[in-house]
């Protein structure tokens, strides 16, 4: 196709809090959180580097092999599984390459353990440090920027992306992604009932192409974890109506929820929002 489009979403990584490789799985996918926004011009957009990030990478230099690559990382969190796919995230092992992290700014002074230069970089270089892992984060080759953001509006061309706050324990953003009236709203990880946050959600997802949604659990499993920062399918539903958007995306499966119950799950929201989706490693959607 040519270049009449405005980007192009793709999920690579669907799982919430840790990656589950079991062909129970295996539909709907076993790599933790990670998107690729692509945009015509073939510029890559990446939010959270959980281990789908990993397949992505791999991909990616298969089909740029000699082109360097300036690759633009927004994270939502810290949390294991949405930076997890980072050590083994192969664009970072060519120096030609450059490497541009993103996320909200921390609180001044938080997270400056080993003297980075921002919370971010922090943040990524203990998830790395001895005795975690063989190779530090400051020896991978490709350049690297840490980019600490306000939750503002950032304009990349015809691209805007917003973070907008989460309920989750530890600070937390989503994002809003926009091209020329094409909008993408990912939300994880969030619990709801935050009465501010759940009013923000609604706004900056109002008629959105596409809501993706932490969806980890039933409305019978959220009883035993309240407070552990995470949702329903049910209150995936409710934000959707109420925002009105035009597909809603389930997203972060519970670990234990095999392709069969989660099956049913999407069965049943659809009886609450009819155009729902389970997210599938894999799936593309072209706005
Ligand atoms: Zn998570
Ligand atoms: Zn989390």
């Amino acid at each position: 196709m040519g270049n009449d489009f405005r980007f192009r979403m793709t999920f690579w990584g669907v799982r919430g809090s840790t990656p589950t490789p079991q062909i129970e799985n295996l539909n709907y996918g076993g790599n933790t959180c990670c998107l690729e926004v692509r945009l015509p011009n073939e510029e890559v957009f990446i939010f959270d580097a959980g281990t789908g990030v990993r397949n992505l990478g791999d991909s990616l230099l298969e089909e740029f092999p000699d082109q360097k690559l300036t690759l633009k990382v927004f994270l939502t969190h810290f949390h294991w599984d949405h930076i997890q796919g980072i050590p083994f995230f192969q664009p970072l092992y060519h120096a030609e390459n450059q490497v541009i992290f993103h996320s909200v700014a921390f609180p001044e002074g938080q997270y400056r353990r080993c003297g980075s230069n921002n919370g971010l970089e922090e943040a990524l270089k203990i998830q790395m440090a001895d005795p975690y892992f063989p190779i530090s984060f400051d020896s991978l080759p490709a350049k690297k920027e840490f980019i600490q953001i306000d939750p503002e509006p950032l304009k990349f061309g015809n691209l805007t992306i917003t973070p907008f706050p989460l309920n989750h324990p530890g600070q937390t953003f989503g994002y809003r992604i926009e091209s020329e009236g094409a909008v993408v709203v990912y939300a994880t990880d969030l619990e709801h009932g935050h009465k501010k946050l759940d009013r923000v959600l609604r706004e900056v997802s109002e008629n959105a192409d596409l809501l993706i949604f932490d969806s980890q659990y039933t409305p019978e499993d959220y009883g035993k974890h309240r407070k552990w920062g995470h949702s329903t399918w049910l209150e995936a539903c409710r934000a959707a109506s109420d925002a009105k958007v035009k597909q809603l995306a389930l997203f972060h499966h519970h670990p234990s929820y095999d392709d069969r119950k989660f099956y049913q799950i999407i069965q049943k929201a659809r009886g609450e929002f009819e155009n729902t989706i389970g997210s599938q490693e894999g799936w593309s959607l072209i706005l």
